[in-house]
């Protein structure tokens, strides 16, 4: 008999989004009159960029043609794109190589991905809340996690306890779901815990893009020291809209290497470029293609008017909180507005509330963790027009 990964029976219900389309769903099939605004997704809304779509057509065009026809690319990415991603970052003030760079499929595989390299036997340490894929990928190959509280105590940026060992360490930052970003200074007390320990940092940047603050960084290289720590995990989802075209990419150190128990001395980036080799066959031509749009001067502006849109709508809803003394994360920085539900609601209960009395739907803190029970999410990512008239609507009823 085939035995199968039974850390799959530990898995907890990823009930969350099903749950609350089951909710909207039964509310608008018993009030098919009421307009129902949808706040809650962590989805973008906003179409491609034109010269992102100019880079797909020409990627397209290239593949029409046997003199620039493409079959299987590099596992890690082109060059083309991974040169500009460097651009980037030395742009920010943040030197990398091309060989640092592997472009993905996105974010969330990579960063579920990357447990490949490591052995069960961690100390794992997530923030609760978090974005739930670390906790299930990891589960998936059965390691037990420790939680770092994440509450209204630490403004939901928790630091580490230089009591307490971690061996692998998730920071997200700007967070998903709290809106809250690390300074440099508090990045740099993470750096030096994770190298006193021998730790790894992961860190996912994937909303990077919306940090105007110049004291948070945007990359965690800006750190010093976190050459020698961490990998990080960026994403074009947000920054260029690409949810449902699929790009992104992982920055692993040159520098990062880990002494094995066999006394060999092991490179992550040979390690990652070796997973990827054998498991991953890159992703399309055509789609690197319109991603290297993104990084030229015209695409860069276009992305960031974009971007900009979504950051007005999370002004907008912030505004809403701060005019009602109620107490909120994010907003600035950060695509997300996280608050604490009104007269002590729980979290499903303020969900219902809101989609009952208002018609709004947002996201209830309880489904990305246990600090998330009395904390509710709401997103900057939809439309201007349905974001007022939601932020009217709240304002009316809190
Ligand atoms: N990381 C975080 C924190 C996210 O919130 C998301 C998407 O919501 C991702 C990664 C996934 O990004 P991608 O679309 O690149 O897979």
């Amino acid at each position: 008999m085939a035995k199968l990964n039974e850390n799959y029976l530990d898995l907890k219900d990823s009930y969350l989004f099903s749950e609350i389309a089951h909710r909207v769903n039964a509310y608008s099939a018993a009030n098919p009159d009421k307009k129902i605004i949808r706040l809650g997704i962590g989805d973008v809304t906003r179409p491609l960029s034109p010269e992102v779509i100019e880079g797909l057509h020409k990627g397209v065009d290239d593949m029409a043609s046997s003199d620039t026809f493409k079959g299987y690319g590099p596992e890690q990415g082109y060059e083309f794109l991974r040169n500009a991603i460097v651009d980037y970052y030395n742009r920010n003030c943040v030197n990398i190589d091309a060989k640092e760079v592997f472009i993905s499929d996105g974010a969330k595989s990579d960063t579920g991905n990357i447990t490949d390299l490591f052995d069960k036997d961690n100390v794992i340490l997530i923030p609760d809340p978090v974005y739930p894929v670390y906790v299930d990928t990891n589960t998936m190959n059965g390691r037990k996690i420790t939680y770092i509280n994440a509450n209204a105590e630490n403004n939901f940026l928790p630091m580490p306890d230089p009591n307490v060992h971690a061996d692998i360490i998730y920071i997200c930052s700007p967070n998903n779901p709290t809106g809250a970003a690390y300074n440099k200074e508090q990045l740099k007390v993470w750096v030096d815990y994770a190298l006193a320990n021998d730790a790894i940092i992961l860190y996912d940047s994937a909303y990077e893009c919306f940090i105007t603050d110049p004291e948070l960084p945007k990359s965690i290289f800006a750190i010093e020291g976190a050459k020698k720590c961490a990998i990080e995990f960026c994403s074009l989802s947000k920054t260029a809209g690409f949810t449902g075209t699929r790009c992104g990419y992982t920055i692993v150190p040159m520098d990062l290497k880990v002494m094995t128990s066999r006394g060999v001395e092991m490179s992550l980036n040979a390690m990652w470029n070796r997973r990827q080799s054998t498991k991953f066959n890159g992703v399309s031509y055509i789609v690197q293609s319109g991603a290297a749009a993104v990084f030229t001067e015209e695409g860069m502006a276009q992305c960031k008017a974009n971007v900009a849109y979504y950051q007005e709508n999370a002004k907008i809803i912030a505004e809403c909180f701060a005019k009602k003394g109620i107490r909120y994360y994010g907003g600035v920085n950060s695509p997300y507005i996280w608050f604490e539900c009104p007269n002590g609601m729980e979290s499903w209960e303020f969900f219902d509330y809101l989609l009952n009395e208002v018609q709004v739907v947002g996201t209830p803190g309880a489904g990305f963790g246990e600090n998330g029970k009395y904390f509710f999410r709401l997103t900057g990512f939809g439309s201007r027009e349905n974001t007022l008239e939601a932020v009217a609507r709240i304002e009316k009823l809190l």
